[in-house]
């Protein structure tokens, strides 16, 4: 049995005096869950949120890292200094990177093996563009992007990383895939991983799904057999509704 992840993704949302108050109405919520719980803040919120959420269980991400362990690279956070902060998990390659940040398959590779290497949980997403979903090209993407992220990895790294399964198209545009759709895409990741790694390895791997999820709909996505749980944006600045799809992973 794969334990369910909800990984709330704040996006560039929230100062700290903000961050404090949406854990400090969020926590008393989640106490109970049955679940994993992640909070992936903003750089600037780490440290704030890492004190509050000290001893809960909820585990504090960030955004982005570099993969480098440290140097000339202005603006940027290394493996090492998300670990000093608190910082357990990393989402990688969120499409906003990818789309904005012109990220790549090869350097979400180099940064899902830098957090491998210090310590870190990453959470790897990836996810086709609506042209490529109309085009038939869905499979062929996400298969693209999982093997050039999990490349080189053992079966031990991969068990211990998770793939978050975000159609750029659902990703804050209240575009839900079907519960049918987002099984069936995190099917055929499941599937690269086994060709990759082996069926054991395969089965191990928690992949979520992201994209629009909310309290209305969590439900029926997290009934999904391959679905193990919710990378969630919009839905996690509001503290009842982030709760509230916990608890329907609980
Ligand atoms: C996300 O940012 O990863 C995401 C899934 O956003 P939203 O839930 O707002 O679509």
């Amino acid at each position: 049995m794969r334990k369910k992840l909800i990984a709330g993704n704040w996006k560039m949302n929230n100062t700290p005096a903000e961050a404090k108050a949406l854990i400090n109405s969020a926590l008393p919520l989640l106490k109970g869950a049955a679940c994993d719980v992640a909070m992936c803040v903003p750089a600037v919120d780490l440290a704030i949120a890492s004190e509050l959420l000290s001893g809960s269980g909820v585990m504090l991400g960030a955004q982005n890292m570099h993969w480098a362990s440290a140097g000339a690279y202005t603006g940027e956070l290394s493996a090492a200094m998300l670990l000093a902060v608190g910082a357990s998990c990393v989402i990688l390659g969120h499409s906003e990177r990818r789309q904005y940040f012109a990220e790549t398959d090869e350097t979400v590779g180099k940064k899902t093996r830098a957090a491998l290497a210090a310590g870190l949980l990453p959470v790897v997403c990836v996810g086709e563009l609506k042209e490529e979903r109309l085009g038939g090209q869905t499979d062929k993407v996400v298969t693209r992007q999982t093997r050039v992220a999990l490349d080189g990895l053992t079966s031990e790294q991969t068990i211990s990383l998770v793939v978050a399964y975000e159609p750029v198209w659902a990703i804050g545009t209240g575009l839900v895939a079907t519960d049918e759709q987002a099984n069936e895409t995190i099917g055929v990741i499941r599937s690269v991983i086994k060709d990759m790694f082996g069926e054991s390895t395969a089965n191990a791997v928690r992949i979520l799904y992201g994209g629009s999820m909310n309290a209305a709909n969590a439900a029926g996505l997290l009934a999904q057999p391959e679905i193990d749980g919710g990378l969630i944006g919009g839905a996690s600045l509001k503290a009842n509704d982030f709760a509230a799809i916990v608890k329907a992973a609980s």
